[in-house]
């Protein structure tokens, strides 16, 4: 994927890199909302029940101190690798993409801002953890990158190249535009209603967000390149429950799923890339009477 220039003025960006946050401050997850993990934390070897345990405790705790801001700028938060570079320019064509589609929809439209951490950091969820992997905190609105999981994804889930990246970037940019039209508040409510639809219904908006992400993709068709889509397939394959849970060395169990099969993900990634067509990434449509 070509990176189209960008102006670092018009993009929201934190950095918590260069060691200004220890231990991730002590690791009290206080958090009023759900924190949207891409891939949750079975590539990890976590027992998913634990997990969902973890995002339970989270809504429990109340909300943790704001993050600080660190002492860089902007554009030197961007240019301090290649993959903050991808990660600033896949931010700044996410906004232009998105913020074009709220104002037709009448939906009033907030940039999200890109945090990048190392190891740990501080979210408006609680601690930010690189085993965590790429999250969105809708608390603050935040993206949540450690760009080292870039590496991993590629060297242990085998889900490498610059498309493969922006996919993650805008599959969380998904979760921030489910935030603002009041579909992650929906479910969040369904799923207090009725804990045990919980996973499900997480996997309609893990699932959402990928359509979300083709979608992007395909309003910017002019900056793929050969290789790309198959790129994106081969993560969204990588990074699906079945098969994180296979290599894991577990059998896979529809149940515990939270992010969708690897079929689901390629599905509705695919579906995003060849419409174009936001309203097309309806996965709660079969739900509705
Ligand atoms: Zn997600």
């Amino acid at each position: 994927m070509r990176l189209r220039d960008f102006n670092p003025a018009n993009i929201r960006v934190e950095d918590q890199r260069g060691g200004r946050f220890p231990g991730g401050g002590g690791g009290k997850l206080g958090c009023g909302t759900i924190v949207i993990l891409l891939i949750g934390v079975f590539v990890f070897g976590a027992d998913p029940a634990q997990m969902l345990g973890g995002l339970q405790q989270m809504e429990q705790n109340s909300p943790a101190s704001a993050p600080q801001s660190g002492g860089t700028t902007t554009a030197e938060s961007c240019s301090a690798d290649q993959t903050s570079r991808e990660a600033c320019a896949a931010l700044a064509s996410l906004d232009q993409t998105w913020q074009p589609l709220f104002q037709e929809a009448g939906i009033s439209f907030q940039q999200p801002k890109l945090v990048f951490y190392s190891q740990a950091g501080q979210s408006g969820c609680g601690a930010a953890q690189s085993a965590m992997g790429p999250f969105y905190c809708p608390t603050d609105q935040g993206i949540y990158l450690d760009t080292d999981f870039f590496r991993e994804m590629e060297q242990r889930l085998g889900a490498g190249g610059d498309f493969a990246r922006a996919y993650v970037m805008a599959h969380e940019y998904g979760h921030h535009v489910q935030t603002l039209t009041g579909t992650a508040n929906s479910v969040r409510q369904a799923q207090s209603r009725n804990p045990q639809a919980a996973n499900p219904l997480q996997v309609r908006m893990e699932l959402q967000a990928d359509c979300y992400a083709g979608v992007w993709a395909a309003k910017n068709a002019d900056l793929i390149e050969p290789g790309d889509i198959e790129e994106g397939m081969q993560a969204a394959h990588a990074i699906g429950d079945d098969t994180l849970m296979k290599s894991a060395g577990r059998r896979p169990v529809e149940e515990a799923f939270t992010h969708g099969s690897s079929a689901q993900r390629m599905e509705w990634l695919r579906r995003g890339l060849e419409t174009g067509d936001e309203d097309q990434c309806d996965t709660f449509k079969d739900m509705r009477g």
